[in-house]
């Protein structure tokens, strides 16, 4: 047993923080036995390690629940010509946008990719995120999507962080290799992913349904295989135009919904209904200076849990900082300080199907970050680097 002690513990529903301070988390192995307040600590067994968390602020580990981090090069260029004036048609007509990063991704090694990926997945493990959903989707063939979550596998084996992979199975189409659009479909949603799941390579099965990227048919097709395999789904939806992403992703029962700008009221509810997450993104609507809100009103009234992620990909969110996620969460969405915190923990968790994490009580992972600030707010209201100041993942504390 080993028991943290001398901390300030936090615990947040999404409409209070709470801290108690004077307090201690006891855990056997990777599991928390106790979390409260220090006199209520049932008595310690003979032996047991003793850590003092110096008075320092208490909270599980972040969670970051929608990524693209794996990939290679970046797309510096194509935001230098966009400030220059160049619009999204004259770059795709030069062959940039997504397929561009399907090209880098394509040439580089496992081992390009898993130090690249290394480095960005380490800047969030700075900010105490103990768990990254990290997806495929740049490869559009068998092999580079295996090869993509094979680094993202190996990624958390290096940070020690626990990486959750979802195959992004249909993400975009290129015409130029499919002229037949139906056997790129049949194919990501038959043999790649069957063989994929084979490999113990797949967590999760995700799409991309908008009128630019893939139907509600397509999608369709997928998640029925998905899910004969019994694997869960989540969905990029109405990010762009209400396109129903919402009542599909809940007629599936997906984990979670993502973006979800343009959900309708009715969209809203079913996913209420079905139990899916709405993953907010909002460092993408400020790339994209998007300026469609999503329907943070419809989700509180239904109970829509909503989560944040940093969305980190090379096209519409550079980004490898989850705490500015939610910082934009708060300004440009109007979530509260405990809505962010929610959904950084236990609404990101359950946004990746995970149980076992996102609240820092007994039964839970001792996955417990801590930081040397005053509030519970300072860890969205600080712009720029605040780092981690310790982390322990699965009871055990890591390298940052
Ligand atoms: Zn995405």
């Amino acid at each position: 047993m080993k028991i943290l002690h001398n901390i300030r513990l936090l615990h947040m529903t999404p409409s209070k923080c709470v801290v108690t301070e004077r307090a201690a988390i006891a855990w056997v192995d990777a599991k928390i036995t106790f979390a409260g307040p220090k006199s209520d600590l049932p008595k310690p067994l003979p032996g047991c390690e003793w850590i003092d968390g110096e008075n320092m602020l208490a909270t599980p580990a972040l969670i970051d629940c929608h990524t693209h981090l794996v990939f290679g090069g970046n797309r510096a260029d194509e935001f230098a010509a966009r400030l220059g004036g160049a619009s999204y048609q004259d770059i795709a007509a030069t062959g940039g946008g997504i397929m561009s990063s399907v090209r880098q991704t394509r040439v580089q090694s496992e081992q390009q990719l898993v130090a690249s990926g290394v480095q960005r997945a380490r800047q969030l493990l700075a900010e105490g995120v103990g768990t990254i959903e990290i997806k495929s989707g740049y490869g559009l063939d068998l092999a580079t999507e295996t090869k993509m979550l094979r680094v993202a596998t190996q990624i958390g084996v290096q940070t020690q962080q626990t990486v959750r992979r979802t195959y992004l199975a249909l993400h975009a189409y290129s015409a130029f290799e499919y002229p037949v659009r139906a056997d790129f479909i049949n194919n990501a949603s038959g043999p790649w992913l069957q063989a994929l799941h084979a490999a113990g390579l797949v967590d999760a099965v995700d799409a991309f349904q908008e009128t630019i990227a893939f139907t509600a048919d397509e999608v369709t097709q997928l998640f029925e295989a998905a899910k004969a395999l019994g694997l869960p789904v989540k969905l990029h939806a109405d990010q762009l135009s209400a396109s129903g992403g919402a009542d599909l992703a809940a007629r599936f029962g997906a984990l979670s919904a993502d973006h979800v700008e343009h959900t309708t009221r009715a969209g809203a509810e079913a996913m209420a209904a079905a139990g899916t997450v709405a993953v907010l993104l909002p460092t993408a609507f400020y790339c994209l200076r998007d300026t469609k809100l999503p329907p943070i009103d419809d989700f509180r009234e239904f109970g829509v849990p909503m989560a944040i992620a940093s969305d980190c990909n090379p096209g519409t969110s550079p980004c490898t900082s989850l705490r500015l996620a939610m910082h934009q969460a708060c300004t440009l969405f109007g979530l509260s300080i405990p809505e962010a915190l929610c959904g950084t923990t236990i609404h990101a968790a359950r946004a990746l199907g995970l149980h076992d994490r996102g609240e820092l009580i007994a039964g839970q992972r001792a996955d417990i970050a801590l930081w040397t600030i005053d509030s519970p707010a300072e860890l969205v209201y600080w712009l720029g680097h605040l780092s981690v100041r310790k982390l322990l993942l699965g009871g055990k504390q890591v390298l940052l």
